[in-house]
């Protein structure tokens, strides 16, 4: 595995002891930063608390008689720099806590592009895949209808998110404007291009990942083209960075799921492997590979590793084992604090997830735009659109790394956490 020719310099993270509480986690990011920013206390204190959190508690009508309860989250954390934007989670771990910390994560990111939206995130406590189709339409409609309090074209727009697609938020769109009499497109991006949606959305999350993988390259003076990678996780990020990997002339050796992992140190034929994961539900079982375990997928040697499930998945128990010359996060907030200053020392770059997987927000606001408008763009203008914020996204936040002599994570919170910290200043405090 070659050398990174070219890695900024790293200053210490000053956090306290290792917590895997995301909201708690976010916390220690932001302070980290904000004293390297030096950012008002007031302002700080702001930035710390999300703006709105609302939990429902509602029913449900399961298939053979009776109902069930579920709760479900909507947090707005910021509004300063415009909407709140953010996605919506269906999955039985799901809490307050974790929904606080994905909603902070998407106010640094959407600044960090440069669009202009505020940070929300949404949740549903439940297992998608033990419900029928029927069921998970009227569990959507049923918290589409509870959270309408808040979401709106000019309010918050929720997204897709783990355990979400583009048949969720279709039924989501359709039921707010059911309730207004009217369709509203914009209340809602990751719809289908059929009812509003954006050519390209569903690939969006992973092409940025790409992009941002290729721009470090380029700073790195090596091409991506032969590099070899490993993706864990194979849904909407995962699976689309795969194949965007593989395309652009990378050997993707490992892919993984919740079932479990497969390897060819040759490279996976990523066409194929998503055939058999649509024939069988899972990558595991592709016949061209060896089978690897959850925790070993994380460990093969590659030049790019992307986790693409879940949070605190690279941890101090595992991040001295990586073999991976780059980590790029794919996931929200896969690698946990004290994870980060190992990966620093032992010289790993990190392409952080407020930039790394900004392209899904940066198309799903092109989207809104799109709805707003009424006039819609093809896949081309879409892909270069996305390509230009990505790029301009990433030398802002490499440069500013350079400029301070911080890691790339420190780097982009510096970018995002001080245009919020503007913004928030500069509308003021009312009354
Ligand atoms: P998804 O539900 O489409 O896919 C999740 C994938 O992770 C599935 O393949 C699942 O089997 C796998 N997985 C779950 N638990 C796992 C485990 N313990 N080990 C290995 N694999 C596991 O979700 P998604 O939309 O692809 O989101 C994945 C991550 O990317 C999340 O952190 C999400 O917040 C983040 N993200 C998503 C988007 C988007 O546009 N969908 C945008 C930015 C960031």
């Amino acid at each position: 595995m070659p050398e990174p020719a070219h890695t900024p310099m790293f200053e210490a993270l000053t956090v306290a002891a290792e917590d895997n509480n995301p909201y708690q986690i976010a916390l220690r990011q932001l302070e980290n930063v904000a004293g390297l920013l030096g950012i008002d206390e007031g302002v700080h204190q702001i930035l710390r608390l999300p703006k709105r959190e609302l939990t429902v508690n509602f029913p449900v009508k399961r298939d053979g008689g009776g109902t069930q309860m579920f709760t479900g989250y909507r947090v707005q954390h910021n509004t300063s720099r415009g909407p709140a934007k953010g996605g919506l989670r269906f999955h039985p771990d799901t809490n307050i806590d974790e929904v606080r910390a994905l909603a902070m994560w998407m106010t640094w990111k959407c600044a960090i592009v440069n669009i202009p939206f505020g940070g929300a995130k949404g949740g549903v406590v439940c297992d998608p895949k033990a419900l029928s189709l029927g069921e998970l339409e009227d569990l959507t409609r049923r918290y589409a209808t509870e959270i309408s309090l808040v979401i709106g074209p000019d309010s918050d727009i929720p997204a897709p998110d783990v355990g979400t697609n583009g048949q969720v938020m279709a039924w989501l769109m359709d039921t707010y404007s059911m309730h207004a009499g009217h369709t509203v497109p914009a209340v809602v991006t990751g719809k289908p291009v059929s009812i509003g949606g954006s050519e390209g959305r569903v690939d969006a999350t992973g092409l940025g990942v790409v992009l941002t993988t290729q721009e470090a390259f380029r700073r790195q003076g090596r091409p991506l083209a032969g590099a070899s990678v490993v993706v864990q996780g194979f849904g909407n990020v995962g699976g689309a960075t795969a194949r965007l990997f593989a395309q652009r002339g990378a050997v993707v050796v490992g892919v993984s799921d919740v079932a479990g992992g497969i390897y060819n140190s040759q490279g996976l034929d990523i066409p194929a492997v998503i055939d058999h994961l649509r024939r069988t539900g899972s990558v595991v079982g592709y016949a061209g590979s060896d089978p690897v375990s959850n925790r070993e997928i994380l460990e093969l040697p590659c030049d790019v590793l992307v986790p693409a499930a879940l949070q605190n998945q690279i941890t101090p128990e595992n991040a001295g084992r990586l073999r991976a010359g780059m980590v790029v996060e794919g996931a929200n907030g896969p690698t946990t604090p004290d994870a980060d200053l190992i990966l620093r020392d032992r010289g790993i770059l990190l392409l952080p997830d407020i930039l790394a997987n900004a392209g899904g927000v940066t198309v799903s606001y092109f989207e809104w735009v799109q709805d707003i408008q009424s006039f819609f763009w093809s896949a081309a203008q879409v892909n270069h659109r996305l390509a230009r914020i990505m790029k301009s996204a990433f030398d802002t936040v490499w440069d500013t790394g350079e400029k301070h002599g911080v890691d790339l994570r420190t780097a982009a919170y510096m970018v995002g956490v001080s245009r919020v910290a503007e913004a928030t200043l500069t509308r003021g405090i009312y009354p």
